[in-house]
């Protein structure tokens, strides 16, 4: 799974001149997860991470490469919850290691849908949070009362960690925090966009879309990310398409 590595390096470019907090992975360190949604109403919370006018951005991606993911961590970016004074930019970005997963290439995109599925069944009491799929962006209410009880990225983190690695074929995850002032959340934008465009055209091309690029609607997501031609005539076209 390398069609992502090249996004995972310009990610890790963004934030080379910022140094950031970093914990290990400990299951201890989970906030309390309540199983379900919980509305927190804008008068019990302190604040929003990523409120509508600030930057936002939220992705996932996954590679097998042990020297680009190696470690189960949280990395924080700037101010950590408790000392957030008011609505901040907010990323959140996740590095996946996976393991050889199988042989089939179809089999190995469902099992990656899934993995990312586990972002939706991660429930911290006081941390509402709002996806926005279509813009690639994450808002999240923080109530007053978790803060009072100690909720911290370090925790939210490992929460994440934990579901992630419920899959057995995620070998490493690493979560990405940031809430630092300045930093390019636009271009992290357009890498959530960028690796949403990658996953969309793995599903197509297992719904066997015809092999002619030169009509093709994803030809430029194609001609940009290396290894994804290459994918599509292994994938039941026997090698026959038209370049
Ligand atoms: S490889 Fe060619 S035909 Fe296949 S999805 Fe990409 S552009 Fe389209």
């Amino acid at each position: 799974m390398e069609l992502f590595n090249p996004l995972i390096q310009d990610t890790k470019a963004l934030f080379e001149r910022a140094v950031p907090r970093v914990w290990d992975y400990s299951e201890r360190d989970c906030w309390h997860d309540i199983g379900s949604n919980e509305l927190v109403l804008s008068r019990d919370a302190a604040y929003e991470l990523g409120a509508a006018g600030k930057g936002s951005a939220n992705y996932v991606l996954f590679t097998s490469s042990g020297d680009l993911v190696n470690k189960d961590q949280v990395l924080l970016y700037g101010p950590d919850l408790k000392d957030i004074r008011g609505d901040v930019d907010f990323a959140r970005i996740v590095l996946l290691r996976v393991g050889v997963l199988s042989d089939d290439d179809e089999q190995v995109f469902r099992i990656l849908k899934d993995i990312e599925f586990a972002k939706y069944h991660v429930y911290p009491e006081g941390y509402m949070v709002r996806m926005s799929p279509e813009n690639y962006r994450e808002q999240v209410r923080v109530s007053k009362q978790a803060l009072k009880k100690g909720i911290s990225f370090r925790s939210i983190g490992a929460s994440y960690i934990k579901a992630y690695k419920k899959d057995p074929n995620v070998l490493n995850a690493t979560v990405i925090f940031s809430t630092l002032p300045g930093l390019d959340y636009k271009t992290m934008k357009d890498y959530a966009k960028k690796s949403s465009d990658i996953t969309n055209t793995l599903t197509h091309i297992l719904e066997g879309l015809p092999t002619d690029c030169s009509v093709c609607a994803l030809k430029d997501i194609c001609d940009e990310v290396e290894g994804m031609k290459e994918l599509h005539f292994g994938v039941g076209a026997e090698g026959a398409g038209k370049h």
